[in-house]
């Protein structure tokens, strides 16, 4: 019987999971990933995490709790950086540590370090020490992981031509993003836009609208970098700074009528960026700006409410004001 590994279907799933899956599965090894979220399984994974983690983190250990008993390993990397001089937020390297201390019967944990920050850094190497753990057949390791890059390349590039990651991973369309009256720009962590349940389906609220979206993924690395670099210092967390760049970017296309930026309670990097965003947004275009903060109590009724009259604020002014405030 092949050995399981569980992968929960949360954080960087979204980012890096046809990498994690190819290799593994060229190893001969079955994954497992936990169930889409529900409330069940956000509700325990606040039961058993720490008040003071962020939403997405305590969804994580949610996510933990509906794997644990069905596999022989999980997958929880210590990820540092994922980018030359840059660093992710430092919840992902206490993560293993979080799961391992906040939640008690747990398989072993393959927490293996992942730091591409210096550029002496290799990331066969990480690789090689997993992979160790189900091969000893070194070939096989390094076919497994030209495989994985490969496949993670065929994903960016879906992305890049349009699709949204959900869509890939979980081999569904999501409703119509066609063109319509007007166009808003989606600026959220991968792992709260496009979980349905965390983001409340925000995406098909809006596409259901007639509404397109534009979501960080669909841009090109090259702009979002190059819109980054214009900011007087340098942002060296790799999230904040899609994000950040990504407004950016987006504020300078006319095409734009709206921004939403969704952002999680506990969040610091969020509430930096999503602050930056608004007062670059307030100085540059005073473009509608709505900020929809998500925790484990978010009603959808009210984030309903705000969002029709988000959106039809937006309509009202395009009719009746040339997209000129009325209030200053
Ligand atoms: S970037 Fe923010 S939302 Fe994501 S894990 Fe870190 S604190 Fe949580």
């Amino acid at each position: 019987m092949a050995v399981k590994v569980g992968i929960p279907r949360a954080l960087l799933y979204y980012e890096y999971f046809p990498m994690w899956k190819t290799f593994f599965e060229e190893l001969k090894v079955e994954i497992i990933l936990s169930e889409k979220t529900t409330k069940a399984i956000l509700n325990d994974g606040v039961k058993h995490c720490v008040d003071e983690a962020c939403l997405p983190v305590k969804l994580f250990h949610g996510h933990i709790l509906n794997l644990k008993d069905k596999v022989d390993y999980l997958f929880v990397p210590r990820l540092k950086s994922v980018a030359q001089g840059e660093y992710i937020c430092p919840k992902f390297c206490g993560l293993p540590d979080m799961v391992k201390f906040s939640i008690i019967g747990l398989p072993p944990v393959i927490d293996t370090e992942i730091n591409l920050r210096s550029p002496k850094s290799n990331l066969y190497h990480t690789f090689n020490e997993i992979g160790k753990l189900f091969s000893s057949d070194t070939y096989a390791i390094k076919t497994a992981y030209d495989k994985a890059l490969k496949q993670q390349a065929e994903f960016m590039k879906k992305i890049r031509q349009g699709r949204y990651p959900v869509e890939i991973l979980e081999n569904k369309k999501v409703s119509g993003n066609t063109e319509g009256d007007l166009c808003i720009a989606l600026i959220g962590h991968v792992y709260n836009i496009y979980d349905q349940y965390i983001s409340m389906d925000i995406l098909s609220k809006l596409h259901q609208q007639g509404i397109r979206v534009i979501t960080p993924e669909l841009l090109d690395d090259d702009i979002i970098q190059y819109k980054a670099d214009l900011l007087p210092k340098k942002m060296f967390w790799s999230f904040g700074k899609r994000l950040l760049g990504s407004a950016l970017h987006l504020l300078d296309m006319d095409r734009i009528d709206g921004i939403i930026y969704m952002m999680s309670f506990g969040c610091g990097i969020d509430a930096f960026v999503s602050d930056l965003c608004e007062r670059k947004i307030r100085r540059k275009k005073n473009i509608p700006f709505f900020l929809l903060t998500l925790d484990e109590h978010s009603g959808e009724a009210g984030v309903n409410t705000r969002l029709e009259a988000f959106i039809d604020m937006i309509r009202w002014r395009k009719r009746n004001e040339g997209n000129i405030s009325a209030h200053g």
